[in-house]
């Protein structure tokens, strides 16, 4: 029998303050808010990791560091706050597919002019060039 109490839970403040805050430094380390500090005596808080607590399988226990002071959550409370917090950041947050593909079209077009000015036998370049052109204007006008 495990009898022990367990770590103290975290009120839902708290709980989405801690959340808030890691959510942030794993989307955008450099931009985001600092951990809270320690709720229990105050620190400074630089770190965190979770483990699974013991009372019943929902709870998951927070060790903050460096004070090394733990706190119970229940994970199904918390994966609903991360569920809120991902819509409420949107997709604008997300990396952009689309401006990974624009910069890549853009770059090999700028390849197909630089193409026509490369010194060629019988204009061999520019006509490459114009075939690359040409090929990316068909799929642009297949996929619109
Ligand atoms: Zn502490």
């Amino acid at each position: 029998m495990n009898d022990q109490t367990g770590p103290p839970r975290l009120t839902r403040d708290q709980l989405s303050e801690l959340l808030l805050a890691d959510e942030q430094q794993r989307r955008a380390p450099d931009t985001a808010v600092p951990l809270p500090d320690c709720f229990l005596c105050g620190r400074p808080a630089t770190g965190m990791s979770s483990t699974l607590g013991c009372r019943d399988v929902d709870e998951r226990v927070v060790t903050l560091r460096p004070c090394g002071h733990r706190l119970a959550f229940n994970v199904g409370v918390a994966e609903r706050m991360q569920a809120k917090m991902g819509a409420a950041a949107g997709p604008a947050s997300a990396p952009s597919e689309v401006g990974v593909l624009r910069a890549e079209v853009a770059a090999a077009r700028r390849f197909a002019g630089e193409m026509r000015e490369f010194c060629s036998p019988h204009g061999v370049s520019v006509h490459y060039a114009d075939q690359l052109e040409a090929a990316m204007d068909r799929a642009k006008e297949g996929a619109a």
